[in-house]
């Protein structure tokens, strides 16, 4: 779950990190009132869940407060990279004499959490990751220790920090850290974080993902989830208890368990080659209970680019003949006339394929490996099959 750029900061503000005191507004008169009661010159935010604000024009300066109402009613309604701006934090206006890039993530390799760092604040740290890797500093952070001084001071040196603010930095580092573990992060991050016109740091962008399945001990964060900005199907998919990621392509998946969900959708990668692919990530759990293929059924067939389904179910402790009456009995409750291409495999694999073959359905094929019914999607798809 990602957290606007205002939730972050007063998440870092909790930590005592420096962030401007701002405040959000959803309509421009809401931002002129903020603008007027900060007083002086003003920077007009979009809030969306998506980086490079900035270059979009979600980003702008107003000189005063009938300037950021102005903005403000420009800004808001936009439309940057498909994220709809409700909402834009009107913040102070800051002096900015140098950007610094800091962040934190998990490191999947050594498995801790690795601070990042870089003297090229402002742009976006996979844009300096691909053009410019050395200008990256990396520590990797201790469970059991936390970030130590000497790793905050390494740091603040090979970026090239100026030696006046090292103790600051070095705060501020520590408490993004201690941020992230409370808030069960999987990113925090602060870019920019500037050395002002007065000599102090500023955090003046905040961007937090929250690990999913953390929010159930997280209530206060999962509270500030916006599903304004996520598409409405997996939102569905959330309620009815399915794990779904929307993708481009046009082969919806059906499978249980979240591996085989993986390989099913790299399955059909590898044959689809070039314009075909998958539709979606789906993990629709153990078994395939009738209600919940049904579920997500719907869900596949919400999303006009799908032009064919290819279940992939193992019976490990639910048994094949069960799984396929659950799909037989979505199949009724939810119509449709797309190919669907059935694999099943594991216990009772046989009989729940002869149940579905005496249903006699004219748009199901069966498949006896996953390869035969990747091909199978992809010929459905083409409308080859
Ligand atoms: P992003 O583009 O979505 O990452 O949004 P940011 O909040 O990082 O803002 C983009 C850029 O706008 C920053 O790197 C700064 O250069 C500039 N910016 C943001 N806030 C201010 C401000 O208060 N004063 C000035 N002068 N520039 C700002
Ligand atoms: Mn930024």
């Amino acid at each position: 779950m990602n957290l606007h750029e205002y939730q972050s900061k007063r998440r870092f503000d909790k930590y005592n990190i420096p962030v401007p005191r701002g405040d959000i507004a959803s309509t421009p008169e809401e931002a002129r009132q903020i603008a007027r009661e900060l007083g002086g010159s003003v920077v007009v935010k979009a809030q969306v869940l998506v980086g490079g604000r900035g270059k979009a024009g979600g980003v702008k300066l107003a000189q005063n407060a009938d300037e950021a109402e102005e903005l403000a009613r420009q800004i808001l309604g936009m439309s940057i990279k498909g994220h709809i701006v409700h909402k834009v934090l009107i913040d102070p206006a800051a002096n900015i004499v140098n950007e610094i890039y800091l962040g934190i993530t998990n490191d999947r390799q050594t498995g801790c959490a690795v601070m990042m760092s870089s003297s090229e604040g402002g742009v976006e740290i996979e844009q300096v990751a691909h053009e410019n890797p050395n200008a990256i500093i990396r520590e990797q952070i201790g469970p059991s220790l936390g970030l130590r001084d000497y790793q905050a001071r390494n740091i603040a040196n090979a970026i090239n920090l100026p030696r006046e603010h090292w103790a600051a930095f070095t705060a501020i580092a520590q408490a993004l850290y201690r941020c992230y573990t409370d808030s069960d992060a999987t990113l925090a991050e602060i870019n920019p974080l500037v050395i002002t016109g007065d000599g102090t740091l500023l955090a003046l962008d905040g961007k937090m993902i929250i690990d999913d399945n953390a929010l159930f001990r997280q209530k206060e964060l999962a509270e500030m989830r916006d599903t304004s900005a996520e598409p409405e199907a997996e939102r569905i998919a959330r309620k009815a208890g399915l794990t779904y990621v929307k993708l481009p392509g046009q082969i919806g998946c059906m499978v249980n368990g979240a591996g085989l969900a993986m390989t099913t959708m790299d399955m059909i990668k590898l044959y689809g080659g070039e314009g075909i692919g998958p539709a979606n990530f789906l993990d629709i759990g153990g078994g395939a209970q009738a209600d919940r293929v049904a579920a997500a059924l719907r869900i596949i067939l919400s999303d006009p680019n799908v032009k064919a389904i290819l279940f992939n179910i193992f019976g490990g402790i639910t048994r094949g003949d069960e799984v396929a009456h659950g799909i037989l009995q979505a199949l009724d409750e939810v119509k449709t006339d797309l190919p669907m291409i059935i694999r099943l495999a594991g216990t009772n694999s046989e009989e729940g394929l002869e149940i579905i073959r005496e249903a006699n359905l004219s748009n199901i094929h069966s498949a006896a490996t996953l390869t035969e019914g990747a091909k199978k999607a992809i010929a459905a798809a083409r409308g080859e099959l």
